[in-house]
């Protein structure tokens, strides 16, 4: 269908909102509670656009287009009315962006600078409270703008039901269970929350203090893990050669962005100094030296060869790892198949 939007012509589609057309056409309507994964809201306001015919604002995220509509993006009306929103959610809220870990990939940030606002007019009492008892994340109530995304990234999206709002007016927040800090809640760390917040009221704890957003380099990679294959996104500090934070693929069908906890959190052991780099060979004594693939292949081979010309090939069996990929795992199936001969071959199917 045709639709016009600042005057000028564009081609939408049945089914879509008018931020969704406007957004896929390249126009830009400051949105902060939308997000496409967990849909239209109608919560923060920040959206209203004006449309020929209706009454009052309307709020884009939550109206189809329809065929032929006519709608205004950037009267001085709608600007204001924007700006108003804007305003008054950095009023009651305390947004030091200079030390806040989201300073750069922040949405409320961008729709301030894009409406021109560079102080909140007014100044209404922040919450000040902060959780910090979770291992992996970290909350800040006076960062927030009680959106819903987190809200209904957990309940809807990873389905783990711990967060909700709390309390009323005013003193109204996000809350895990019935308001317990996070570390003592049925959180189980995956880390959607953060992902789908808008602001630095959810931040990931690992990185925090350890690089700017734009310092790193965003790298995509499927999640070392497990068999499901998440796509995840890992923010590289080049200059320190180090991986800063992990964050999942929103288009990826595979995971939509989710991860679970090892996914997110757990890559600490790409920068162990533990981390082993050769393979070992025990010694007699049992002690461990370093050796060349070569060679411990080579022993590998003569030794599964003695064992399988005194026992029988089916003295062997494989257990193949979920960490590794479906080529790898078909290639040791038919290793043990073909090479070693016994139809001993397993899976450990999860970690
Ligand atoms: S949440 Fe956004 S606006 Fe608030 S301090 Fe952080 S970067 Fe600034
Ligand atoms: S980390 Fe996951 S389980 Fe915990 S509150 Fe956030 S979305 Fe819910
Ligand atoms: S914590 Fe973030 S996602 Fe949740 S309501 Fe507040 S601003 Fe929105």
């Amino acid at each position: 269908m045709k639709v016009t939007i600042n005057g000028k012509e564009y081609e939408a589609r049945q089914g879509q909102t008018v931020l969704q057309a406007a957004r896929d056409n390249g126009v830009y309507i400051p949105s902060l509670c939308y997000h496409p994964k967990t849909g239209p809201a109608g919560k923060c306001r920040v959206c209203i656009v004006e449309i020929e015919g209706a009454r009052g604002l309307q709020t884009s995220c939550t109206v189809p287009v329809k065929e032929g509509m006519i709608i205004n993006t950037e009267s001085e009306n709608v600007r204001k009315a924007q700006r108003l929103v804007v305003d008054l959610l950095l009023s009651s809220g305390r947004h030091d962006c200079l030390a806040c870990e989201q300073n750069g990939a922040c949405e409320l940030q961008d729709a301030a600078y894009r409406l021109g606002i560079e102080r909140p007019t007014f100044t209404l009492a922040p919450k000040e409270q902060t959780d910090n008892s979770a291992e992996f994340v970290f909350r800040e109530h006076a960062k927030c703008i009680q959106c819903g995304r987190c809200i209904a990234g957990c309940n809807a999206t990873v389905v783990n039901e711990v967060l909700d709002f709390g309390f009323r007016g005013h003193d109204t927040k996000v809350i895990c269970d019935d308001d317990v800090p996070m570390g003592s809640s049925t959180c189980v760390q995956c880390g959607e929350c953060v992902q789908l917040c808008p602001t630095g009221a959810i931040v990931d704890k690992l990185p925090r203090g350890k690089a700017r957003t734009w310092q790193l380099e965003k790298v995509e990679t499927v999640c070392p893990y497990c068999g499901v294959g998440c796509r995840q996104e890992l923010h590289v500090d080049r200059a320190a050669n180090r991986i800063v934070r992990i964050s999942g693929v929103e288009d990826s069908p595979v995971n939509e962005g989710m991860l679970c906890v090892k996914g997110r959190y757990a890559f600490d052991f790409v920068q162990s100094p533990e981390r082993l780099t050769a393979p070992l060979i025990r010694e007699d004594g049992g002690t461990f030296r370093k050796a060349s693939w070569d060679e411990a292949l080579t022993l590998v081979a003569s030794r599964f060869g003695d064992v399988v010309k005194k026992h029988g090939p089916d003295a062997v069996a494989g257990l193949a790892s979920a960490k590794v990929t479906n080529e790898e795992n078909f290639l040791f199936q038919k290793f043990m198949r073909t090479r070693i001969i016994t139809n001993n071959i397993d899976h450990c199917a999860r970690l």
